[in-house]
C-alpha cells in the first residue's frame, strides 16, 4: 500500500510513471488529494522522521556538511538513523520549502543592515552584558 508523502493519505494514490535514479528505475506516484508526485523512499517510510530532524539535516547541509557527515552527525548525537542518500533525498524534496521558510523568519538580516553594522552592534550589546 502506497502511503501519500505530503498528506500521509493512503486512497486517492495514482501511479504516474517512472523516475530514474542512480539506484534505478522507481515507481513514481501522484496523490489526487494534495496534488503532489511523489517517490516512496523506503528509507523514508520505515523511519517516519520528525520534521525538526528533518529540517536540521537540510540545514547542515546548507553549512556545507556533506551527507555522509550529516548522516554520522545524527547518528553520533543518537538522533536518527539516516542514510546519505536519505538526507540527500530530504535536501531535494524540502530545501525550497524550508529556504521560504527561513526568509520569512529573518527578513531583516538582509538588505537593510549590512554586515559590519551587524556585527558591531552584536559586540556592543555582548560587551554590556559580560
Ligand atoms: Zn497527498
Amino acid at each position: 500500500m502506497v502511503q501519500c508523502i505530503f498528506c500521509k493519505s493512503s486512497d486517492n494514490i495514482v501511479k504516474a510513471g517512472f523516475r530514474h535514479n542512480d539506484s534505478g528505475k522507481k515507481q513514481r506516484y501522484w496523490c489526487k488529494k494534495c496534488k503532489n508526485r511523489f517517490v516512496p523512499n523506503d528509507g523514508f517510510w520505515k523511519m517516519k522522521h520528525k520534521p525538526e530532524i528533518i529540517a536540521e539535516a537540510i540545514s547542515c547541509r546548507k553549512r556545507g556538511m556533506p551527507y555522509q557527515e550529516v548522516s554520522k552527525h545524527f547518528r553520533e548525537y543518537d538522533k536518527a538513523d539516516i542514510c546519505p542518500a536519505t538526507a540527500y533525498n530530504w535536501v531535494q524534496k524540502y530545501g525550497k520549502v524550508l529556504r521560504k521558510f527561513n526568509l520569512k523568519q529573518i527578513p531583516k538580516l538582509s538588505g537593510k543592515i549590512n554586515l559590519d553594522e551587524f556585527v558591531s552592534k552584536f559586540k556592543k550589546r555582548s560587551s554590556i552584558v559580560g
